[in-house]
């Protein structure tokens, strides 16, 4: 049976960019070596991490004066690298959920952070607009996409102070300003890559501001110089990032991504809105993400919610169960994410309400 992974990350990629990387593992530019057994200094690799680069600016218009960074520890540990890096008196930082506040927890270690704004009070299930970013900020930090409830910024935010992002599930799914942010970074295992990398664009004069002494791992100035090779990176991962940033450029680049995760939303969010036994999670609808779709039971079919479930994974579909935090299911459509298994969903939702 044909299997639709909606999981929610490490989650679908391209089927060629896993053919492809399978293809090095084996073999690695016909050198009779697998990737994984080769030097990250060898000299068929450096091509693999500039040309990795050369897209990331490509494909987001990445303006002069910004490095692209390949390295490990997560979007986790950029939490804590970000204020270690930046925040010298003190961060603003806007409270979107799970991950937003897990930013916000490190930051807390380094200075003054002042949270602009919450939703916490409403389990995350809108993205706060009111609220005044502080003119003597270090930074602004946001979360552009809440993966776990399901909200979204679909578009760059102004700020009197420069922007930090964690783009973890939505980088490469629309168009972005790089120019307002001094940092965006994320873990690769969404809309990039496998789990192992994490990629930080970041603005080269905004590093070495800080009156810290920082550890030379945690330092961006170290990752700047050392292009990413200052110890070993993430060797495969990276190859399979290059391998997806070509298959992006190959379909039409990021605004086509934005334009096919729109139509992929819309359309399952239509099902969502008129399907009496569904609804919605995120009360604005505005901030309704393209890339996690959260929906739950209504209330008078709540009891047949593992009913759905098992329905719907007999038919094929895969990690569509929502998070602990908010129950139901979560439908991650990422970009690799065909527009079928987003009907074969829908086709799942609408053969069950007639069975009720
Ligand atoms: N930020 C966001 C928005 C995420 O969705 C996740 C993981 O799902 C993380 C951060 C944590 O990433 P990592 O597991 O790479 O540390």
């Amino acid at each position: 049976m044909k299997k639709h992974n909606f999981n929610a990350g490490p989650s679908i990629l391209p089927r060629e960019v896993i053919e492809k990387t399978a293809q090095a593992v084996l073999d690695f530019n016909g050198s009779g070596l697998s990737i994984m057994e080769i030097s990250h200094r060898a000299k068929d690799f450096q091509p693999v991490v500039d040309e990795a680069v050369a897209l990331f600016k490509e494909l987001l218009n990445i303006p002069e004066g910004y490095s692209v960074l390949f390295l490990g520890g997560g979007a986790s540990l950029e939490f804590c690298m970000i204020p270690f890096n930046f925040l010298e008196k003190k961060a603003a930082y806007l409270n979107t959920g799970v991950w937003a506040k897990k930013a916000m927890k490190e930051a807390k270690a380094f200075g003054e952070v002042v949270e602009v704004a919450s939703s916490a009070e409403a389990t995350y299930t809108y993205i706060p607009k009111d609220y005044t970013v502080p003119a003597d900020a270090d930074y602004f930090h946001v979360t552009t996409n809440n993966t776990i409830y399901g909200t979204e910024l679909h578009e760059d935010l102004d700020s009197p102070v420069p922007m930090i992002a964690d783009m973890s599930s939505d980088i490469f799914s629309r168009p972005i300003d790089v120019s307002k942010y001094i940092c965006i970074y994320g873990g690769a295992q969404k809309n990039l890559a496998p789990a192992g990398v994490t990629f930080v664009i970041v603005k080269n004069d905004a590093v070495g501001k800080v009156s810290r002494y920082i550890p030379t791992m945690l330092n961006y100035q170290t990752h700047i110089d050392g292009g990413s090779m200052f110890n070993t990176p993430p060797v495969l991962p990276i190859y399979a990032a290059l391998q997806t940033l070509r298959w992006i450029k190959a379909n039409g680049g990021v605004a086509e991504m934005q334009k096919r995760a729109k139509e992929k939303a819309d359309m399952l969010y239509a099902e969502i809105d008129r399907n009496k036994m569904f609804r919605g999670t995120v009360t604005d609808k505005a901030d309704r993400s393209y890339m996690n779709i959260c929906f739950v039971m209504n209330d008078e079919y709540k009891e047949l919610e593992a009913d759905f479930m098992k329905f719907a994974t007999e038919r094929g579909m895969v990690g569509i169960k929502g998070h602990r935090s908010v129950g139901g299911f979560r439908a991650s459509c990422y970009n690799a994410m065909p527009k079928e298994s987003v009907q074969a969903l829908i086709d799942c939702m609408q053969e069950f309400e007639k069975l009720h």
